[in-house]
């Protein structure tokens, strides 16, 4: 349902630039399918399948199907399973690319998504690989594999944690440390949701729980963690700190996190890093972990909205 637009927030840039990406997401829900065509393998523009891609396609030979849209190649069973998901995922390639100020011509090479729906030909597949426990998702290389079900009428908010990751990736190298990849994959995926469904008329807010203070995990232990936590019940906490701190620092100087997130990905220590992105900002590691912090577990216990 649209909501009504008073004569003053037709003045309202904002509001303008969210009727637009309305406008132009219903064009796409409307286009894309109809453009969705499928092809045989050998005419895709990118046929550049990695190991784990050819163990996937290995898997009900004859019946997967082929695909693509502007940035990526789909492989999947069902037209009607993977059309949508091509248009979720080139939604949160321009939210991703936007956020990072990346110039989107010099993507050349298509990312490959596989779309899995029988949960028995997942179980057969995931033996490998690094499976990000809070989404379900497998992400390796520049490639990524999902599962959706085709009843299910909510396919739930991970394709754009997902689709995230394989961004990154393309622009950043595999030298992005953990925390980061999965802190920025939640905090695109929070605010492309609520980009998405405010464009469909709703009222969304991207919305991010505060980290008990209890639970804090210490900057040094967060950032140095190359494997998710062992323990199952910290790695709800793993991934929202991570979020709060990308949220943070974004917030402080998008330009600065950009630079820090580059650092990083060529392999920077975390205080180069900082230094490089924030010169002058924070003192050392303890001066950002008290102001991270801060923010981080304000209003525990409430969900609190964002700027
Ligand atoms: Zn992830």
């Amino acid at each position: 349902m649209t909501q009504p637009v008073s004569r003053s927030l037709l003045g309202d840039a904002r509001v303008w630039s969210l009727l637009l990406a309305g406008m132009t997401l219903r064009l796409a829900a409307q286009t894309v399918p109809g453009n969705f065509a499928e092809v045989p393998f050998h005419r895709l523009s990118d046929r550049s399948v990695g190991p784990l891609g050819t163990r996937a396609l290995a898997i009900r030979s004859d019946d997967w199907k082929h695909a693509e849209s502007a940035h990526f190649v789909y492989h999947f069973f069902q037209s009607f399973v993977a059309a949508p998901v091509s248009v979720e995922a080139e939604f949160f390639y321009t939210v991703v690319a936007k956020e990072l100020g990346r110039d989107t011509s010099q993507w050349e090479r298509k990312c490959h998504i596989y779309i899995f729906e029988k949960p028995a030909d997942w179980e057969q597949f995931k033996t490998a690989g690094q499976l990000d426990p809070w989404t379900g998702g497998l992400h390796v290389s520049g490639e990524l594999f999902i599962v959706r079900d085709p009843q299910a009428k909510w396919k739930g908010d991970t394709l754009g944690h997902e689709v995230t990751h394989l961004v990154l990736h393309r622009y950043f190298g595999p030298g992005i440390p953990l925390w980061l990849n999965e802190g920025f994959a939640e905090y695109t995926a929070s605010r492309g949701y609520a980009a998405f469904w405010r464009a469909r008329g709703y009222k969304a807010r991207p919305r991010a729980q505060a980290v008990d203070p209890a639970q804090w995990i210490p900057l040094a232990e967060l950032t140095a963690g190359t494997a998710y936590p062992v323990d199952v019940l910290k790695v709800g906490v793993f991934y929202n700190e991570s979020e709060r701190i990308v949220r943070f620092l974004s917030g402080v100087d998008k330009a600065g996190f950009q630079r820090f997130m580059e650092a990083l990905a060529q392999g920077n220590r975390f205080d180069t890093a900082l230094s490089k992105g924030f010169p002058g900002k924070f003192s050392d590691l303890a001066a950002l972990e008290r102001a991270a912090k801060d923010y981080a577990t304000r209003e525990h216990g409430t969900a609190i909205q964002d700027r």
